[in-house]
């Protein structure tokens, strides 16, 4: 560019100019950014966020207490303590997630036979203590009250993909 276009363009600040265009035109378009935490993006059906004992609908735990989830773990995440109740059915007595450790994997969730542990949809869990993160079974349960209504339905869409 010559001394004469620069000065032109300098003049009827033409850099000026198109940058505020620019932005005129992006004010138009659809916008990319949310008004968090007030709006949230879509998640998917397979998202693994924070766990949660489930119940069926009568209100008893799902959990029968085999394990699996514990010995599938990479991480060592969960703790698992058991013994039979007075009708001879299995049940947890202790069920901790060390949320710390765990690694989101969803591994817990794959292997569970009754769809009892689940990654829910909550993303929204940080805290300001690690002893805050030690969730036990009673945390869990409540997680999965809480988030029941989704999860069902996270569940039935992923159905037919597993
Ligand atoms: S998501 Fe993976 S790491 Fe976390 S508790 Fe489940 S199996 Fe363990
Ligand atoms: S959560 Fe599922 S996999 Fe883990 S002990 Fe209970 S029934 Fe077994």
């Amino acid at each position: 560019m010559g001394y004469l276009e620069r000065g032109v363009a300098t003049v009827v600040l033409k850099e000026l100019v198109s940058g505020m265009a620019l932005t005129l035109g992006y004010m138009f378009r659809q916008k990319v950014t949310l008004n968090y935490p007030y709006e949230k993006g879509p998640l998917s059906p397979r998202f693994r966020g924070e766990h949660a004992l489930r119940r069926y609908p009568n209100g008893e735990e799902r959990c029968i207490a085999c394990k699996l989830c514990e010995a599938v773990c990479p991480a060592q995440a969960i703790t698992i303590e058991a013994e039979p109740r007075a009708d001879d059915s299995r049940r947890t007595t202790r069920y901790d997630i060390d949320m710390v450790k765990c690694i989101y994997c969803g591994l817990c969730e794959e292997s569970c036979p009754v769809d009892a542990i689940v990654e829910g949809p909550n993303f929204e869990f940080a805290t300001e203590s690690r002893e805050e993160m030690l969730y036990n079974k009673v945390k869990l349960l409540s997680n999965g009250d809480r988030w029941e209504t989704e999860i069902a339905e996270r569940l039935r869409a992923d159905a037919p993909y597993r």
